[in-house]
């Protein structure tokens, strides 16, 4: 009888809430051209680009192209390896200069994300690839790596989470209440949002929504975001206080007044960052894959899981994790001739013999 060794660690963690990623994939129906009018364009969003939900700068015409065309390889956009060179505006007569203290505030920020995630900021020494940080009359940054030079720009200095979101989008994260389950839980107060900013709270075409809705994001609106009532949320002149985001029912008591929150990054945005920069020797299963196979970068990620328990055990390196992605029932008792620990990525997972 062979000795094969049996060290498998059965993790299921029973984290209860949610993931701050929106993700979009190719295939859907393209929707009709909605030409949106465009925010006002604050200092260091570049020509040919605007602002929208915002703070996200995408090209001119990104509704034109219709979301998927412009969304779905936003997952390509990762920064290789997770390092994200950065510079800052250290030009004095720069309108965009960003003083040594504020610039350690920054570094701060990164570092938040550096401690969840196998995410390292480096100060640029040559790479095409990198976030130019240049301050602005207000917050704003792309998502995800968009190839060559890109700004962050911030306004808000002295508040290190504001600063984490803008980041948060520079690593590929889009707005937690844009997701296209939503509507499940929060409920968009149309009548409190003047007609040209409407636009800012479409949801996303289908998603890859990661983990249960996240009312705790970072990545989430607050309940007055872009509300035309004055004294939001206790304008009895306008519909729910003026309120453009109301919590629907039983998260209300909880989440209400608490959405939108800018002092922590919430354990599902640390968990989703860490499985969209995983460490090398972390693989996923989801036996329902709703990955985009075609783009895979390499099959076991995160966005591209195996979709087979024994296939993916098979590849999960010695010592490594397997992360199942989506809660459910698993077929995992087996013998195992490697050490390798699996766990639950969200919600609660449970493992059953053949
Ligand atoms: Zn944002």
């Amino acid at each position: 009888m062979n000795a094969k060794m049996i060290a498998i660690t059965v993790l299921a963690a029973f984290v209860s809430v949610s993931a701050a990623l929106a993700q979009t994939r190719s295939g859907q129906p393209q929707p009709q051209p909605t030409p949106q009018p465009q925010e006002p364009k604050p200092y260091g969003v570049p020509e040919g680009y605007m602002i929208i939900e915002g703070d996200i700068i995408v090209p001119v015409d990104f509704y034109e192209k219709g979301e998927p065309a412009a969304t779905f390889t936003t997952f390509l956009r990762l920064w290789h390896d997770g390092i994200v060179p950065y510079e800052f505006d250290i030009d004095p007569s720069s309108p965009g200069y960003v003083s040594p203290s504020r610039r350690n505030a920054m570094i701060q920020a990164m570092a938040d994300w550096e401690a969840v995630a196998n995410v390292d900021f480096v100060p640029r020494n040559g790479q095409s690839d990198y976030i130019f940080i240049q301050d602005s009359d207000r917050n704003s940054s792309f998502v995800g790596r968009q190839g060559g030079k890109q700004v962050v720009n911030i306004f808000n200095w002295d508040r290190e989470f504001i600063m984490a979101h803008e980041l948060g989008h520079a690593l590929g994260y889009w707005h937690e209440q844009s997701r296209l389950d939503r509507d499940n839980f929060i409920q968009i107060i149309w009548d409190n949002i003047p007609d040209d900013k409407k636009h800012n709270f479409q949801s996303r075409q289908e998603g890859g929504e990661y983990g249960p809705y996240d009312f705790d994001s970072v990545m989430h609106y607050n309940q007055c975001a872009f509300s035309n009532c004055s004294n939001c949320p206790d304008n009895n002149a306008c519909p729910s206080g003026g309120r453009t985001i109301v919590v629907k029912p039983p998260f209300d008591t909880q989440w209400q007044s608490a959405i939108g929150q800018r002092n922590h990054l919430s354990v599902m945005d640390r968990l989703t960052m860490s499985f969209m920069y995983p460490e090398p020797n972390w693989r996923f299963l989801d036996l329902s894959c709703r990955c985009f196979l075609l783009n895979c970068i390499r099959a076991g990620d995160f966005f591209c899981p195996y979709d087979d328990m024994a296939d993916a055990v098979n590849r999960t390196p010695a010592g490594g994790t397997l992360w199942l992605r989506t809660p459910g029932t698993y077929s995992a008792l087996a013998t195992y001739n490697k050490p390798m620990t699996i766990r639950c990525g969200y919600g609660t997972c449970e493992l059953r013999g053949q």
